[in-house]
């Protein structure tokens, strides 16, 4: 009898059980719609030429070693982390940031913070919302109660703004937690337009919320790294810069460092005396669960964030990425439309990032992954980044059978 056979079976990560099941798939027409990482239009992984190059600095560097980062970080990385997110706002708040294990360890650490904290009976999450946020709290304290904020609407395919504010002021309490996606939401492709994010903090504001906002896509949306972190701006600023919040920072999607974990967490606080004390938490928490972040992929950042010329390159290469998932967007599009394929495909044009929510039901993805070998997650999303020239008139004649 093994001392772990009362151990109960978790349920599967969707993403990593889809890429399992097509990995094992040897048809040759299968098409991976499922993972959020990005591939190039050949449907390979793409190393950003900006990442190449620092790559390159890096490993040339006599003086390059495998030393331990202090225990806030990389310090150049955290402060051209800190400029990228907070820009103009950066002086005139106190911040206290630290590198984390990419966006879900800033997830992890910030969910953990405020659970000794602040202690919240009910953190709200969009409906839908990434897979992993729900995971984390529950894995964090079970106890604080997890409530769906209105979101997506699923008959129209558009944001839900009226039903997430009326929500809110009916249902939350001082002292709560919402999670916020600042751009390119995960799964929908649905985000708030300005008017709609100064509701939302108003909001936050009047009834003593505490924002974490999950910043996971900055410069995926619009290709425009300062566009993409206008909400986190505007919370900075608002009421004489006294609003409290976090920001979850990653770098996984937008330098394509997916496999490096690099990701920093933000604490905007009123005070320097509860900075420090949130700077002393974290540090006691960090030593405890990771002693310090990963060095590698925080020396690539900072590489290209510090230098001019690199910093211009990879803006060029948000534009490449997040340009190629708009023409993608429209080439689905017009393939459908001209089948006459019955269904409302005009937000897939409108959708923002790497995802849109496909609205096909569990047997018809069944049917696209068993016979057409063409794989979105069960929740039917659909990640642009596996859409090529190659295999989008494939994949619109699938979707077209399977729903007609
Ligand atoms: N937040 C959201 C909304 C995401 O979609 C992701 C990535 N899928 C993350 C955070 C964090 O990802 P990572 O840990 O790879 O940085």
């Amino acid at each position: 009898m093994s001392l772990f056979e009362h151990i109960l079976e978790g349920v599967p990560d969707s993403i990593f059980a889809m890429m399992e099941a097509f990995a094992a798939d040897t048809n040759d027409k299968k098409v991976n719609l499922s993972p959020g990482i990005y591939r190039d239009d050949n449907a390979k992984t793409w190393v950003l030429p900006s990442v190449q190059k620092a790559r390159e600095i890096l490993v040339a560097d006599q003086n390059l070693n495998h030393d331990i980062s202090p225990q806030m970080g990389n310090p150049d990385l955290v402060s051209v982390a800190r400029q990228i997110t907070f820009k103009d706002t950066l002086s005139s708040r106190i911040i206290t940031s630290m590198q984390t294990i990419s966006g879900t360890g800033a997830n992890h650490f910030i969910a953990r913070l405020l659970s000794d904290t602040l202690q919240p009976k009910t953190v709200w999450l969009s409906n839908p919302t990434w897979e992993n946020h729900p995971k984390i709290w529950t894995h964090v304290n079970s106890a604080i109660e997890q409530h769906l904020y209105p979101y997506y609407d699923y008959r129209t395919s558009t944001l839900d703004i009226e039903g997430m504010i009326s929500t809110l002021k009916e249902r939350a309490s001082r002292g709560d937690v919402i999670i916020l996606q600042v751009c390119a939401h995960n799964p929908t492709g649905l985000d708030p337009s300005m008017e709609d994010w100064e509701t939302i903090a108003e909001v936050c504001e009047e009834k003593g919320i505490f924002p974490v906002l999950d910043s996971a896509y900055q410069g995926f949306a619009t290709g425009d790294a300062d566009n993409d972190a206008w909400a986190i701006r505007h919370f900075a600023a608002r009421s004489r810069g006294t609003m409290e919040f976090a920001v979850t920072q990653s770098f996984s999607k937008n330098f394509g460092l997916y496999g490096e974990r690099v990701g920093v967490l933000h604490i905007v606080t009123r005070t320097r005396g509860s900075a420090a004390k949130a700077e002393s938490a974290l540090k006691t928490l960090s030593r405890a669960e990771i002693t310090s972040a990963p060095a590698f992929g925080a020396k690539v950042v900072a590489t290209i964030l510090q230098d001019q010329v690199l910093r211009e390159q990879w803006q060029e290469d948000l534009k490449t990425m997040s340009g190629r998932l708009r023409h993608m967007r429209k080439r689905l599009y017009d393939e459908l439309i001209k089948r006459n394929t019955p269904g409302n495909w005009a937000h897939l044009l409108t959708d923002i990032g790497m995802f849109s929510y496909m609205r096909l039901s569990e047997d018809q993805l069944a049917i696209l992954r068993n016979t057409f070998h063409v794989y979105l997650l069960p929740s039917s999303r659909l990640s642009w980044t596996g859409l090529t020239s190659r295999n989008v008139e494939y994949v619109a004649e699938s979707i077209h059978k399977v729903v007609t």
